[in-house]
């Protein structure tokens, strides 16, 4: 049985990444069933000003700074009283420090330091900070959902961005293998992992340019749906991939056999 069903109307959430695109989304679709949201992003300026707009609360959080997590956290549980929701969304890529776009032809030997540190601790640090930060203040609640954004480059080869994809697949590893040891507490971890969504990240232009290539772009309203569906559903440790034009759907390794021990460990 899932911890937070369909009412939202009574339930706090922290939504990281939330001053544009998925998280931006999400906002506005958790706002609009009746939750409180406190909107988390590190682009104060524009987070402020969505937040207004859409009846959300903004909180300034770096998701790479494990102590601005449990002051944020602490935040929300003194003036909301408690937290159900965490959407750890936030996210970038190798390039985004730049601002350049995707490319082919990524050379290794020319990744910067500073670059590989930046995308290391929003997308890696960022969800193992905010799940360890959101689960005692869930587990308080008597349960919770929680939700991170992988992408389907979690579970795909994706050459433009080996770091992007290595972060995006360390995202699922993680939330397969520990959703399990949340089901005591009522907690349910899952994952979604999006096509291409017409948002920020890609960088100026690409949208058009995919859509060329005939790649389809996704709304970010659409994820939203995805994400709403993983904390509603009652199961835990799912992949939700979010394809264009397609419903949420579960993605499943193929088990390895002759290890001893389960590989697709079920919650
Ligand atoms: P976006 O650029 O529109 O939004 C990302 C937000 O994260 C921005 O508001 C940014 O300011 C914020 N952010 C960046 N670093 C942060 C940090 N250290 N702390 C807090 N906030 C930070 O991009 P988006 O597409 O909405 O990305 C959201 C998530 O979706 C990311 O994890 C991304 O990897 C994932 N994703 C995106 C796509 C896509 O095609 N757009 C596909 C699959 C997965």
């Amino acid at each position: 049985m899932a911890a937070v069903q369909n009412d939202f109307a009574d339930k706090v959430a922290i939504i990281t990444g939330a001053a544009s695109g998925i998280g931006l989304a999400t906002s506005k679709r958790l706002r609009s069933l009746g939750a409180t949201v406190v909107m988390a992003d590190v682009d104060e300026a524009r987070g402020k000003t969505v937040a207004e707009e859409i009846g959300g609360e903004f909180v300034r959080l770096d998701v790479s700074d494990a102590g601005a997590w449990r002051e944020v956290v602490d935040g929300i549980c003194r003036r909301h009283g408690g937290l159900d929701i965490a959407f750890l969304n936030a996210g970038i890529t190798t390039f985004s420090a730049t601002g350049e776009q995707l490319i082919e032809g990524f050379e290794i030997g020319e990744l910067p330091d500073d670059a590989y540190r930046r995308i290391m601790g929003v997308n890696v640090d960022g969800v193992v900070f905010g799940v360890r930060a959101v689960v005692p203040a869930l587990e308080t609640r008597g349960g919770g959902a929680i939700v991170a954004t992988a992408s389907a480059a979690g579970v795909i080869a994706f050459p433009p961005d080996p770091i992007y994809t290595m972060t995006k697949h360390a995202v699922v590893g993680f939330v397969r293998s520990l959703a399990p040891g949340l089901i005591a507490k009522h907690i349910t971890l899952n994952a979604v992992l999006p096509g291409a969504v017409d948002t920020n990240i890609l960088g100026a232009g690409f949208a058009e340019k995919a859509r060329e290539m005939g790649i389809p772009m996704i709304d970010p309203a659409q994820i939203a749906d995805g994400v709403v569906h993983a904390i509603t559903e009652g199961t835990t440790g799912k992949l939700w991939l979010c394809l264009a034009g397609q419903d949420p759907a579960v993605y499943e390794f193929a088990p390895v056999e002759g290890l001893g021990i389960p590989t697709n460990v079920e919650g």
